[in-house]
């Protein structure tokens, strides 16, 4: 799996300076009185540089509070991203004395994300008209509030599809406010990068909903429903077309939530589905069970800690038949308890055989395909392939 580009931001100017200014006065505020001094000037301040098209003051006063491990980033990032995805709060323009707020309706670019494995490349696809207006109807009957609107975009994306930019975030929720009449909007698929592939990864669906203000805008909201009993429902009513969209994969639907949010759940819940994927991969494809798979466990380094890789054995083959990435998200970095989540994670699919190697192995690539290299046993990192004998659906020929 790869992250979706929300996960992995990470650059400079007298506008980031004020930013971070702005930023550090509301981390530190003490009390309401002071957030509603310090939020509509920051507020102020993200809207006049996405107004010039000014998206590197935005990363590089990001990049300086992440620098800092401030509070303060989570304050910025919130800012930023609330504004991409519904433009400026309702809250804030009251504060700046803004009234037409008061008659506005409310607008949120949401991700209603998939987590997909298949022995076959996972799609990338247009969805046809008929499967887009079912997914219409059961997000507006199972997810959102009384008197919701949406419109969907009719493509399934891959996180390497995903807006790249907050600028190009808002350029989709502004043609889906310009879509809401007919329910849809077209992309032109020319333009989305490749998709790069793995045993399993994070799809999405992408919308705008729009409801009057002050509306709950999702189901959960209103108090008669919690968010399980709105995944439930939701995943009892779209479990069908999501098949009929994604013939021969298993699918689980996530929660449809605001974007941001709705990217990284879904970049968090997609690392241990990788390693439910494989081990189900593994065991049909070589008729074995789960107990007789052996993982090695590594973290890859290249300035600092940026990801881990496992490499999967199994009876009677030497050399590794797959591997998996674990990436490191947010702020983990390698004082976090990421290697118990992930031996937690092969437990829990089965696997007892794990070895955790202390070494430091370099984030190194496959020279003729690009593919991440995996750990063996002897600490050394090497491609991980089934043997072709073993797997008529190899995609790798070298
Ligand atoms: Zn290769």
């Amino acid at each position: 799996m790869k992250p979706s580009p929300s996960s992995r931001r990470g650059r400079a100017s007298r506008e980031a300076e004020l930013l971070v200014d702005l930023a550090e006065g509301l981390a530190h505020s003490g009390s309401r009185a002071e957030d509603e001094f310090w939020e509509p000037r920051l507020s102020e301040a993200v809207l006049g540089l996405i107004g010039q098209g000014d998206e590197g003051s935005l990363n590089a006063a990001l990049d300086r509070l992440a620098e800092r491990e401030s509070r303060a980033y989570e304050e910025l990032a919130d800012a930023i991203e609330g504004i991409i995805e519904s433009g400026e709060s309702r809250h804030s323009r009251i504060l700046r004395g803004d009234l037409s707020a008061l008659q506005d309706s409310e607008l949120l670019l949401f991700a209603a994300p998939l987590l997909v494995w298949s022995r076959l490349p996972v799609p990338t696809k247009t969805i046809d008209a008929a499967a887009l207006q079912t997914l219409r109807t059961e997000l507006l009957g199972q997810v959102f509030g009384a008197g919701a609107e949406v419109s969907l975009v009719n493509y399934l994306f891959s996180p390497d599809q995903l807006p790249e930019t907050f600028l190009d975030t808002l350029e989709l929720r502004q043609a889906l406010a310009a879509s809401m009449g007919s329910g849809q909007l077209g992309v032109d698929t020319q333009k989305l990068a490749e998709a790069t592939q793995y045993l399993a990864d994070q799809r999405y669906v992408l919308g705008l909903v729009r409801l009057p203000a002050g509306a709950p805008i999702f189901r959960w909201q209103d108090g008669m429903l919690s968010r399980d009993e709105v995944l439930a429902a939701w995943r009892k009513s779209a479990e069908k077309v999501a098949a009929e969209i994604l013939p021969a994969c298993a699918v689980e639907l996530l929660l449809p939530r605001a974007y941001y949010v709705a990217c990284r759940e879904a970049d968090r819940a997609a690392r241990p589905f990788s390693v439910r994927a494989s081990v189900a991969f593994l065991s049909t494809t070589l008729s074995i069970r789960p107990d007789q798979i052996k993982v090695v466990i590594a973290g890859c380094y290249s300035r600092q800690l940026e990801e881990y890789r496992l490499g999967f054995l199994v009876p009677e083959v030497e050399e590794l038949v797959h591997g998996v990435v674990w990436p490191l998200l947010g702020s983990e970095d390698d004082m976090s308890d990421i290697g118990e989540q992930i031996e937690a994670a092969l437990r829990e699919a089965g696997i007892e055989d794990i070895e955790v190697l202390s070494a430091r192995l370099p984030l190194e690539y496959c020279e003729d395909c690009g593919t991440p290299l995996y750990p063996n046993p002897d600490g050394e990192l090497v491609h991980a392939e089934l043997p072709e004998a073993l797997d008529p659906s190899s995609r790798h020929l070298h």
